[in-house]
Parts: C-alpha cells; structure tokens; sequence
C-alpha cells in the first residue's frame, strides 16, 4: 500500500474560495486497478491544472444553470492534469504511458472513463504544457479565436484578462492572423508582459483606470472588431459602447461574475442592434475532437520559437488550494499549474 494523499472539498462555497473549504487528507491506496474495477487505468498524477470554472463547480448550483457538474463536499476536487499510468487494465492504455485530461487532486487517482484522457507522444516540451497552451486553455484560445471571431487581417482585437492561460495565446494568435492587439490586465507586471513578451500591440491596467469606456477610446479611436470575453461585468458594458459595426464577440468566460452572489447586469446590449454585432459563447469540450489539429499546429509554432508561454507553477499538492485560490484575485501570472510530483 502507498500513501495518497487528497484534497478534500469540505463543502460547498459562497463568495471568494478560502484555502480553508479544501482539507488535506491522507489515506492508503493499492496501485493496483482492483479486480472489479473494470476497463480502467490507475494514474500517478505529475501536474494539476487551476481552472477559473473550477469555482463554478464549488457552489453547488444546479447543474443546468451552468454545463457541468457540481464538486461532492467530502469528495477530492476534480480537475484537469497530467500523469503516468502506473496500471491499466483497458485494452487501449498501458502502463508508463502519459497523458492529460480529467483527474483528481490527489497523488494517484483511479480512471474509469478514460473517454477523457488525452495521450501524450511529445516530451520534447514540458509535462506541465498540457495543462496550458497544449491542453484545455489552448484548445480555448485556438478554436475560439479562429473559429468563433472569424479574424481577418488588419482588425482591431481586444481581450480581457489578456495575460492568463487562454488570454496570452488568444492575443499571440491574433498577432500571428495580423490583427492590432490589445489587452487588459490587472498591474503592470502583466502590462509588460502583455507589451514586450507576447508582442500585444498596446494594454492596460484595468484596476488603475477611473473609465474603462476611456480606456478602450484611446486604445482603439476607431473601435474595435473582436473582443475576446473572458472578464464580463463593467469590462462587458464599455466594450459593447466601444465595437463597431459586425464586431463579433467571442464569449468565453465571465471570472469577474463566479464570486457572485447576484451577476451583474449589463446595460449597453442595445449596441448589438444597432451595430449588428455578433455575440456567441462556446465551450472547450465541444472542439476536442479536432486536438490534432489544434496540436499539430501548435506544436509546430512552439518549435520554431514563435509562441512565447508564461506559467505560474506552484510546489507541492498541499499547496493547490492557495494556488487555485490565486486566479480569484489575479495573484497568478500566466498559466496557474500544480506540480504533485517531478520526474
Ligand atoms: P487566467 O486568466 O489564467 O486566470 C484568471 C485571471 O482572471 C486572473 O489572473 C485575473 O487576472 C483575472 N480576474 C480575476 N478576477 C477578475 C475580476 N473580478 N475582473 C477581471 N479580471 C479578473 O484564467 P484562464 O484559464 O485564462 O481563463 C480565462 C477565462 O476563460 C475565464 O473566464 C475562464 O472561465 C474562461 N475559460 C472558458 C473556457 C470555455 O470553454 N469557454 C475554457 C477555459 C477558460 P488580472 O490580474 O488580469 O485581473
């Protein structure tokens, strides 16, 4: 028997997440798939993901009024990760393979529906990457991008929370399609990083700014086509007095809302009419299938040094609360990745 250690959701969550309503716990576990446990692979979790829907799953909503699930209070927090198979008894996977997809905040976890798990063939790259830029948040930023904000050269592009997992390559790859680019961020350490290491043609801080409407007038004096949503609330209205005619919006999340108790409104929907603006929202899962595409792609611009990364790295599984913790008050610079165990 091995020690597995876990992090225990102790119930559901109101307001901002507290390291406290997560508790580690200790227990034994076989490294074994048992007998009766079907077709199903036992994994050694390396790198645990932090995930700003992450939050949605701790409130104990129903599930239709978001599209997953809820965490079990008393149960391990499940996320997103990257490990080895330490055992497997499905035809399909072997043991030493990696792989990234949905796991379990714990040193190892039992899989039983490995529809979600990705196999991993590149380590030429680091492990933590398919947690960011070649795992969920990139397949984000690609198809949401490309697909949903139908770029074309020479347009005016804007995201918010421009710094973090989806934000960074979102704004990289519309660089790549020659659009103008700019970000918000949250202080001038991502600022800089948005200007002079993602190569964004101009950013802000948001939380300096009195009137984010004057913030984006001088950013884009003559508006802009594609705002790519990742922040909702005040940031939502002033985009919306700020898009010009067929803008498209792209909606991909809303953080400034999770923490909520009541969403906020928005009041300056009436400039989709008159604008003809466009305004869709998708979901990661939806575009999987086509991960080698996505991957191909971006495995390539990672090997010729044209896309640059920035992750957060946190030590220690017991350390995984405060780290998911971060993302609620924009502590994280880049990709918030846990490392459980290095190889
Ligand atoms: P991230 O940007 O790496 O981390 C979250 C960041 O959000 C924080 O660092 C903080 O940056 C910012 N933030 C936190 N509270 C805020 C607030 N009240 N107002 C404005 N900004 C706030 O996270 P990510 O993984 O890239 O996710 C970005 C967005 O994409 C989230 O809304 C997430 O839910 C969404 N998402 C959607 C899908 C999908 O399938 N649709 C998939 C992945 C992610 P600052 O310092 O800049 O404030």
């Amino acid at each position: 028997m091995t020690t597995n250690r876990q992090i225990i959701l102790k119930d559901y969550v109101k307001g901002f997440p507290k390291e406290s309503d997560m508790i580690l716990k200790t227990s034994a576990i076989d490294l074994k798939v048992p007998a009766d446990g079907g077709a199903a692979v036992l994994l050694k979790n390396l790198y645990l993901s932090c995930d700003p829907y992450m939050r949605l799953r701790m409130g104990g909503i129903h599930d239709s009024f978001y599209y997953t699930s809820s965490f079990t209070p008393g149960q391990p927090i499940v996320g997103l990760g990257v490990g080895r198979i330490v055992d497997s008894s499905h035809p399909e996977f072997e043991k030493g393979e990696l792989v990234w997809g949905m796991t379990k905040w714990e040193d190892y976890t039992l899989i039983q529906s490995v529809g979600s798990l990705f196999k991993i063939t590149n380590t030429a790259v680091p492990l933590s990457y398919y947690t960011g830029i070649l795992g969920m948040p990139g397949v984000t930023a690609y198809f949401g991008f490309f697909e949903f904000c139908a770029p074309k050269e020479g347009e005016s592009v804007f995201i918010s929370a421009a710094s973090g997992a989806v934000g960074q390559l979102v704004g990289q790859f519309a660089k790549s399609k020659g659009c103008y680019v700019v970000g918000s961020a949250g202080s001038e350490e991502k600022v800089d990083l948005l200007k002079n290491k993602f190569d964004f043609d101009d950013a802000f801080n948001y939380k300096e700014e009195t009137d984010f409407n004057v913030a984006l007038k001088r950013c884009f004096p003559k508006g802009i086509d594609i705002y790519f949503e990742n922040t909702g609330g005040k940031m939502l209205d002033a985009v919306l007095l700020n898009m010009k005619m067929k803008g498209r919006i792209a909606v991909c999340g809303m953080i400034s809302q999770y923490n909520r108790e009541e969403p906020e409104g928005v009041r300056n929907l009436f400039q989709m009419v008159a604008k003809r603006i466009r305004m869709e929202g998708f979901i990661v899962f939806d575009h999987y299938h086509k991960y080698n595409e996505f991957s191909d792609k971006v495995q390539s611009l990672l090997k010729q040094g044209k896309i640059s990364y920035v992750e957060d790295i946190t030590e220690g599984l017991e350390n995984a609360p405060s780290a998911l913790i971060k993302l609620f008050h924009g502590a994280n610079v880049g990709k918030q990745v846990v490392a459980v165990a290095r190889e």
